[in-house]
């Protein structure tokens, strides 16, 4: 099987199988990303993915337990088509225990509740949404393209729906300026969608991506590691979301905190508190991209 460029998957899809169905991000313009910036995104054809599916089935089909669906938003593909590839991959792969995917609130809402609840059926337990900020003016500026309000209706529709979600937001988004709007209506956005999953990543630029020129150009101001860890104080203090299991342990953040919400949110506010009181971060040679 042969990728087409790089590949990403959420950390938790480490050992998965990774089918590409789509290449690259049909949004592509989100100014601190770089992950999809050299691709022309397609959607792949019937005949390519299940040519990769079917070497993947025929070399180590016994092995799989899970897989995952890339590109950048591979929920954009049509329900029959995912569907067929699902009904394949349960057909195939006999030890597979899920599938999951990428997925824009764009991508869900384009969608039906029977095509959602038919995706269910079919073995698509999780989506994982990057909604990065639940802040309006935040995803304005960073080109998201899509709003706080639609995030929490696609949230809303897959839990209806059966399938999972898995929310990932960019600490930092808002600069130091609107550091308490980005965590408060970050949690606001949690506590409505509550999600089985949500993840805080620090945010990292790499030198060639928009942001990085806002920065260099003193348009945009990055947060400090002792505001980071404020920012994450707001948001936690902000969080009703009975249930969600919580990870802040990704390479890129000062402080690695894990829980399930609401109850351990006590917990890592203490963690959080004693490492900035003994400055106990993540070294940034350590974070680095
Ligand atoms: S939607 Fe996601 S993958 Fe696409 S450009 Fe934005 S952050 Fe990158």
């Amino acid at each position: 099987m042969q990728y087409e460029g790089d590949v990403y998957r959420p950390p938790s899809e480490a050992r998965s199988l990774i089918i590409q169905v789509t290449i690259g991000c049909s949004n592509n313009t989100c100014t601190f990303c770089y992950m999809y910036a050299d691709k022309q995104f397609r959607i792949r054809t019937r005949e390519e993915i299940l040519a990769d599916l079917e070497e993947c089935a025929r070399d180590y089909g016994q092995y799989v337990r899970r897989v995952f669906f890339a590109d950048g938003d591979a929920l954009i593909v049509r329900t029959p088509l995912l569907l067929e590839l699902l009904d394949y991959v349960k057909k195939h792969f006999p030890y597979a225990e899920r599938v999951t995917a990428y997925g824009t609130a764009s991508d869900v809402l384009r969608k039906s509740e029977e095509e959602l609840r038919a995706l269910a059926q079919a073995g698509l337990q999780m989506v994982y949404i990057g909604a990065e900020s639940g802040d309006d003016t935040i995803l304005r500026q960073i080109r998201k393209n899509q709003t706080s309000r639609q995030l929490i209706e696609a949230g809303q529709k897959l839990k209806r729906c059966g399938i999972q979600t898995s929310v990932t937001l960019i600490s930092g988004l808002g600069g130091p300026e609107h550091m308490e709007e980005h965590a408060i209506h970050s949690a606001e956005l949690i506590n409505a969608m509550n999600p089985e999953y949500a993840a805080i990543l620090s945010l990292q630029l790499r030198a060639d991506s928009v942001m990085a020129g806002e920065v260099a150009r003193g348009e945009r101001k990055l947060l400090t590691a002792d505001q980071t860890v404020d920012e994450t104080r707001i948001f936690l203090e902000h969080i009703d979301s009975p249930g969600t299991i919580f990870r802040s342990n990704h390479a890129s953040n000062y402080v690695a905190l894990a829980g399930v919400f609401n109850e351990d949110i006590p917990d890592m506010l203490r963690q959080l508190e004693e490492a900035k009181a003994r400055h106990r971060y993540r070294p940034d040679w350590m974070r680095e991209l």
